[in-house]
């Protein structure tokens, strides 16, 4: 088997992929108050594609897959498609990230999808402050569709919360315990620049300050994620009394690009070296001809692009949820 490694003896085996651009939530930090142009159907990758895609990365020795967006549990049909696609590449690791606002809905579907793993994101438990992030959500149901999850299914959960200074930051304490009473670990993330629009330098709250603000930081030793590759920026901490488990994401402030092992690709089938990086390539005419040599090539093509680091987070005006986040 060829494995995906780029110039720098990277080994490659994890891929996000969005499967919609689309969102029933306008978080301020991903996307402007009106959304944002949706991309018509015709553009985005059919359940088909994706497939093809992901038995072709599980050929190159790709683990483990996230599914993402955009919100995907808006997608019509998403939770089957994992089932079946689960049959397709068995030995692959299908993980989700949602907004978790329809999680209630897909329960008993996820229950038996065979997917290891769900990350859902979740900045506050105040329901005006919910509604004033989000614009449009209802905390309840994001409760709702986690306690669900926790408790009919046996899936890991994993609750994200994007930090922002003098907005949510007092609330980690009772986040800890939201996670701790649904089996979920909590992640706290740093908050990147990634729009000028709403980004603001106050509002940043670095991982070595996120770690401080920590109810009682001197219970919580950091544990050894070494062996944990898709670890990422994370950094695990357990807490010496209770045994609870916490990830706080370094997304801006390490550099985790030495022993980054991700590729993204976009829900119109662009595939993207690095977060940071502008030139994609497009997969999506090879993908859409069943050309599987066309796409290996240009797979292999975007891991030659991929930078050795980038030089800090590029400020700018891209929206997560178009990149696929
Ligand atoms: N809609 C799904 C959700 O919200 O989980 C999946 C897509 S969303 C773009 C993925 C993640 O990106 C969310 O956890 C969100 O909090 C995070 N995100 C978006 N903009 C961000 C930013 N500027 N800094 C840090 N995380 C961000
Ligand atoms: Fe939607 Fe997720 Fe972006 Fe919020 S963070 S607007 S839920 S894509």
């Amino acid at each position: 088997m060829v494995l995906l490694t780029d110039r720098f003896g990277r080994r490659l085996n994890y891929i996000r992929i969005s499967v919609t651009d689309r969102c029933n939530l306008r978080c301020l930090y991903c996307m402007p108050a009106e959304g944002i142009e949706w991309i018509p159907h015709d553009r985005i990758l059919s359940y088909e594609e994706i497939r093809f895609l992901a038995e072709i990365l599980k050929s190159l020795g790709v683990e483990k897959v996230r599914f993402t967006g955009g919100e995907p549990l808006v997608r019509k049909g998403f939770i089957k498609f994992l089932e079946s696609l689960k049959k397709s590449v068995q030995d692959m690791r299908i993980v989700l990230t949602t907004n978790g606002t329809l999680l209630a809905h897909f329960i008993d579907e996820l229950s038996v999808s065979g997917i290891s793993g769900v990350n859902v994101s979740l900045d506050t438990l105040d329901e005006n402050l919910f509604r004033t992030i989000t614009r449009v959500g209802e905390l309840k149901d994001v409760k709702e569709g986690i306690r669900l999850l926790a408790q009919r299914t046996e899936i890991p959960i994993k609750i994200n919360t994007v930090l922002m200074k003098g907005v949510n930051d007092g609330e980690i304490g009772s986040l800890l315990e939201f996670a701790q009473e649904n089996r979920a670990v909590l992640r706290l993330i740093e908050f990147m620049p990634l729009d000028d629009s709403v980004w603001k330098e106050d509002l940043f709250i670095a991982a070595s300050e996120i770690f401080e603000r920590l109810p009682e930081p001197e219970m919580w030793e950091q544990t050894d994620n070494s062996a944990d590759h898709s670890a990422g920026p994370a950094r695990y901490y357990r807490n010496l009394s209770t045994g609870q488990r916490l990830g706080i994401i370094e997304a801006v402030t390490h550099h985790f690009c030495s022993n980054c092992n991700r590729l993204r690709v976009s829900a119109t089938g662009v595939i993207r070296p690095c977060l940071f990086s502008e030139g994609g390539i497009d997969l999506k005419p090879a993908l859409r001809s069943g050309d599987r040599e066309e796409v290996v090539s240009r797979i292999f093509k975007a891991v030659e692009r991929k930078p050795e680091s980038y030089r800090g987070v590029q400020r700018g005006a891209t929206h997560m949820s178009r990149i696929g986040g």
